[in-house]
Formats: C-alpha cells, structure tokens, sequence
C-alpha cells in the first residue's frame, strides 16, 4: 500500500516556518528542535526535511543521501548534548512510532531522543 502524506501536519508546518519552533541542529536533509511537551530533562525531535510519514515511508522511499544524512543528524545531536558515550556522556534513548498500533500522532517521520536523566524502562502498558 502506498503511503499518503498530510502536508498539513504540525512538523510540516514547522519545516515551511508557519508555527515557530528553536532547531538546536539542522543539516542538508534534517532538523532537530526540543519536544513542546519534554518527557526527560532532554527530549529532542529529529526529522527529516523531506514529506515522509514514518520510519517505514522514510527507509523505502527516501534517497540514500537523505537517510545517511538524517541518520548521522541524531547521531550529531547527541554528541552535540553530551549524551554520546563515545564522547563522555551516560547514553540516551532512541524512539520512533510507525504505524496504526505505535501511537504515533504525528503523521511526519521523527524521533524521538531522550536523556539527561535516566529514562526508565523501555515500554510502558
Ligand atoms: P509521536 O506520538 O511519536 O507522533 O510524537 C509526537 C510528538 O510531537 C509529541 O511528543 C509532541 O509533544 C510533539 N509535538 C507536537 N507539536 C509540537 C510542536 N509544535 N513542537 C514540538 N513538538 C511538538
């Protein structure tokens, strides 16, 4: 099935400059900027520049540039934040809900980067 895209969604709307948001990070393909609504001392969104729904969308039809790129973005934000261990932080975690049984809200491919703070166990019922 192919994937739709709702280029009315709140990141989309982020990316074209209609709702203010403070990226602490942007590269050719990506942006990242703070949750409005942080679960841990740092909860960070990464996204992709590009229209794509979710993970799955986003590895079968972006360009390898674009997920190299996107990929070495997260990558960047947390050594940026002092959360890499490869550069003396204590780790982080990495989320990104894809599809109807994830709770993804918003229809834009992101994740999720938390830490600064022990985040806790994996899943919550
Ligand atoms: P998900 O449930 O994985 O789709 O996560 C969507 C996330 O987007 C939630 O954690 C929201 O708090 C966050 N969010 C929604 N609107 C905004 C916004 N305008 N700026 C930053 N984060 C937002």
């Amino acid at each position: 099935m192919p994937y739709d895209y709702d280029d009315q969604n709140v990141f989309a709307k982020i990316l074209r400059g209609e709702i203010p948001s403070k990226p602490i990070y942007e590269s050719g393909h990506a942006i990242a900027f703070p949750d409005i609504t942080p679960q841990k001392k740092h909860h960070i969104l990464v996204i992709p520049k590009g229209p794509y729904r979710c993970y799955d969308h986003f590895v079968q039809s972006a360009s390898d540039e674009e997920q190299l790129d996107f990929f070495r973005a997260v990558g960047a934000v947390a050594k940026q934040l002092g959360l890499s261990e490869a550069h003396g932080g204590n780790g982080y975690r990495l989320i990104t809900n894809s599809g109807r049984d994830s709770h993804q809200e918003v229809p834009h491919f992101h994740v999720h980067l938390l830490g600064g703070e022990p985040v806790g166990p994996l899943t919550a019922s």
